[in-house]
């Protein structure tokens, strides 16, 4: 049976008054399912002293897949340890679009993340020419493809994939239930024709406009482990909902 995980990607938003204020609605309630905050870089140090006792983990939304070294701008796997990360999110649409992520970049950041302990949460899914042109589930095969050349199923299941159609995020617009699952049933069999016991251990999380009113529906399908929420997890009371309704 695996646990439903429920992980909130704060994207680019946030600022030291609104995180405590975050923090402080989020203590509030208690959480009935594996939780985890993934926020930005610089406020990682504050809300993961906020979430401490709260069982509630940390987790950062990018890794370099170097280690430390000469690369401005960068930020080492080792640095998120550091600083209490247990979560890493790799290869987001909005990395893959706008900053130029590969599937064979996205591949080394998740091994790289194995490799030092951090779980990541590997992010797949298409864009809406691409379901469009029927090629939704070669698209995301080719996507998980190319992260198990790099990792085994059973390195992988110590984290997460996280299936978030492109066209669903930020949107308002959500995947049907049956059109998530049948996605994530699809990526299920692939991860079991390497490893089927690793497979079935393995949390496939769904993500693309999830909110408190459609979440419910949503986790029921049988390959769906849970959510990566963007826009709501802004809203403690949100999240906490969203949470909710993955008991
Ligand atoms: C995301 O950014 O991973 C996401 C799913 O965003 P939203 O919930 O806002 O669609």
């Amino acid at each position: 049976m695996r646990r439903k995980l429920v992980a909130a990607n704060w994207k680019m938003n946030g600022s030291s008054a609104a995180n405590a204020q975050w923090i402080a609605a989020w203590r509030s309630v208690a959480s009935t399912c594996d939780t985890v905050v993934c926020a930005p870089f610089v406020y990682l140090p504050q809300v993961g002293a906020g979430l401490a006792g709260t069982g509630t983990d940390l987790g950062a939304q990018n890794l370099s897949e170097q280690a430390p070294g000469a690369f401005t701008g960068e930020v080492a796997g080792e640095m998120l340890l550091d600083v209490g990360c247990r979560w890493v999110i790799v290869g987001h649409s909005e990395r893959r679009a706008m900053y130029g992520e590969t599937n064979e970049l996205v591949a080394k950041k998740a091994a790289r993340a194995i490799a030092l302990g951090l779980r990541p949460i590997v992010c797949v899914g298409e864009t809406l020419s691409e379901r469009d042109a029927g090629r939704t589930l070669d698209v995301v095969a080719a996507q998980v493809a190319a992260v198990l050349a790099q990792c085994s199923v059973a390195k992988l299941a110590a984290g997460a994939l996280a299936y978030e159609p492109v066209w669903a995020i930020g949107t308002g617009r959500t995947a049907t239930p049956a059109q998530a699952q049948e996605v994530q049933a699809a990526i299920r069999a692939q991860l079991a024709a390497a490893d089927a016991t690793a497979a079935q251990q393995l949390r496939i999380l769904y993500g693309g406009s999830v909110k408190p009113g459609n979440a419910a529906e949503l986790f029921a399908q049988p390959d769906i482990d849970g959510g990566l929420i963007g826009g709501a997890s802004l809203v403690a009371a949100d999240f906490a909902a969203i949470c909710a309704a993955a008991k």
